[in-house]
C-alpha cells in the first residue's frame, strides 16, 4: 500500500488541493482527513490526503498575494511605485527570501510568478522597513550651521603637567580666552606647570536655508 503523500508532508507547509482548487497550510491529520488552512488565515477544511500536493513557487506566490491583497480591501490594486523592481534591504530575511523566489521565476521565465513576487516585496517592504517609507516622506532641506546667538560660548583650560598623574586643575568655563590665558599664566607662575589642555564649546542650531 502507497503511503498517502500527506503523510511525508511536513506541519505548516503549503499545500495545493486539487479537490478544490485551492492552497492552504498544512496543519495535520484529523482522523483519515488532511486539516488545511487557507493561506493569511480563514476556515480551515478537511482534503482528502490523496489529492494533497506540495504548492509549486507559483502557486505559492499567487496564494500569498490573494491572501495579502484581501487583508488590505484594496482588491487588485497595488497603491505603491510599480515603475522600479523594490531591491532587498541588506539582512533582511524577508526581503531575501522573496528577491529568490524572483530570482528563481526570472530564471524559469515565469513573469507572472516574477510580477508577484515583486507584489510581495513591495507590500513587505511598505509595511515593515519605516525608512522607506520615510525617505519619500521628508523633501532634502538644506540647512545652515550657526552658532546659537542665545548661549555663551565656554573656554576652558586644564593643566595636564606632571609625570605621572596630571596636576589637574582647570580654569572653569570662561566666557573669554583671554580670562583664560590670565589663568593660565597664574598657575604657571604659581607651579612652573607649562602644559595645558584647551578646550572649546558652543551651540549649535541649525537652521532651513532659504
Ligand atoms: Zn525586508
Ligand atoms: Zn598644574
Amino acid at each position: 500500500m502507497v503511503e498517502p503523500i500527506a503523510n511525508q508532508i511536513e506541519q505548516g507547509t503549503l499545500v495545493y488541493d486539487a479537490s478544490t482548487n485551492k492552497v492552504g497550510e498544512y496543519l495535520g491529520k484529523a482522523g483519515p482527513y488532511a486539516m488545511l488552512r487557507p493561506v493569511g488565515g480563514g476556515r480551515e477544511w478537511e482534503a482528502n490526503p490523496g489529492s494533497v500536493r506540495p504548492a509549486t513557487p507559483e502557486e505559492r506566490l499567487s496564494a500569498s498575494v490573494k491572501a495579502a491583497n484581501s487583508r488590505s480591501g484594496e482588491g487588485n490594486s497595488v497603491p505603491y511605485d510599480i515603475s522600479t523592481p523594490p531591491s532587498p534591504v541588506p539582512d533582511c530575511p524577508s526581503c531575501a527570501d522573496l528577491a529568490a523566489l524572483r530570482h528563481d521565476a526570472r530564471a524559469r521565465g515565469d513573469g507572472t510568478a516574477e510580477t508577484d513576487a515583486n507584489v510581495l516585496l513591495r507590500r513587505h517592504q511598505h509595511r515593515d522597513h519605516d525608512a522607506r517609507r520615510h525617505r519619500r516622506i521628508f523633501r532634502f532641506v538644506p540647512y545652515a550651521i550657526v552658532q546659537d546667538p542665545g548661549a555663551e560660548p565656554e573656554y576652558e583650560a586644564r593643566c595636564v603637567s606632571g609625570d605621572e598623574d596630571d596636576c589637574g586643575a582647570a580654569s572653569g568655563p570662561c566666557g573669554d580666552p583671554a580670562t583664560v590665558e590670565e589663568w593660565q599664566r597664574k598657575h604657571t607662575q604659581e607651579t612652573r606647570h607649562t602644559r595645558y589642555r584647551r578646550s572649546f564649546a558652543d551651540y549649535a542650531v541649525l537652521a532651513p536655508q532659504p
